[in-house]
């Protein structure tokens, strides 16, 4: 069974959010300061999709711009579940996925709270994220940090192993260019393998969190543009760094990485604008 990507769902809304502003309302800083103020209802969500990851979103978009301020407590899971238009568990669920991003804390007995030291939260780049189009070239800029750095450090830290396995994913790309799908997956694979050959784990550990912002990049891009030249260009890119870290030139292959991410960027933006 094969399935799209859903480009109805990341592209649209996020030139939806980008350009209209959905949300508008809810992103406007009420207070940033002072005492806690009556809070205005919530959007009543009528029957989406996903309930609880959409509540999530409103909730964590009041606590990052304060307008829940760190500490507040929040309304009774009855309250926010009368003013969402949801049952309970629902809202249960929602408070979950925060507490899990390190947003809210619940004191049993008390009720659930802003976090008072949200800068401490783990780092996250949440779906929602990835809805917004200023969000998104905010994510690609750090992805384009990263992995030049990466790719610097591969040239004079990767074993031989590695580069065999850089090579290997290179031709898996290249033999898959006819299937979006697959051609996407492993693409990722060869931006994962870059960091692998760093020999740093937290390179590792920050693309791998990172890694489902690439997939769905990738997945779009492969989607609408298999079977046209552009696919080639990429190939091209990957070959250069590749073999810059084949000869253990750190400068060229943070070069090479720099400029591939950002004619990706490029690229993804003409796509956006082509929607
Ligand atoms: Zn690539």
């Amino acid at each position: 069974m094969v399935s799209k990507p859903s480009v109805t769902a990341t592209v649209y809304t996020a030139r939806r959010q980008a350009f209209v502003g959905r949300g508008a309302a809810a992103t406007k800083p009420l207070m940033s300061s002072g005492p806690p103020k009556a809070m205005t209802a919530f959007d009543n969500l009528g029957r989406p999709e996903n309930l609880p990851d959409e509540i999530a979103q409103q909730l964590r978009t009041r606590i990052l711009n304060e307008s829940l301020a760190p500490g507040q407590r929040l309304p009774t899971e009855q309250e926010l579940g009368a003013q969402f238009g949801v049952s309970r568990n629902v809202v249960r669920e929602a408070i979950a996925r925060l507490k899990l991003t390190g947003l809210v804390e619940t004191r049993h007995g008390v009720g659930t709270f802003v976090c008072a030291d949200l800068a401490m939260r783990p780092f996250e780049v949440s779906h929602d994220d990835l809805m917004d189009l200023a969000q998104l070239i905010h994510v690609h800029q750090l992805r384009v940090e990263i992995e030049s750095g990466a790719a610097a450090l591969a040239a004079t830290h990767r074993t031989k192993a590695q580069l065999d396995t850089l090579q290997q994913t290179l031709k898996r790309v290249e033999l898959a260019s006819a299937d979006w799908q697959v051609a996407a997956h492993t693409a990722v694979d060869f931006h994962l393998a870059v960091a692998h050959a760093a020999n740093n784990p937290y390179f590792v550990r920050i693309m791998g969190h990172l890694s489902h912002v690439i997939h769905n990049a990738v997945r779009t891009f492969r989607f609408r543009n298999t079977g046209t030249p552009r696919i080639d260009e990429i190939g091209n890119e990957h070959v250069l760094i590749v073999d810059a870290i084949a000869r253990q030139d750190s400068a060229a292959a943070r070069h090479a990485m720099r400029t591939h991410l950002d004619n990706a960027m490029a690229r993804y933006r003409k796509l956006l604008g082509d929607l």
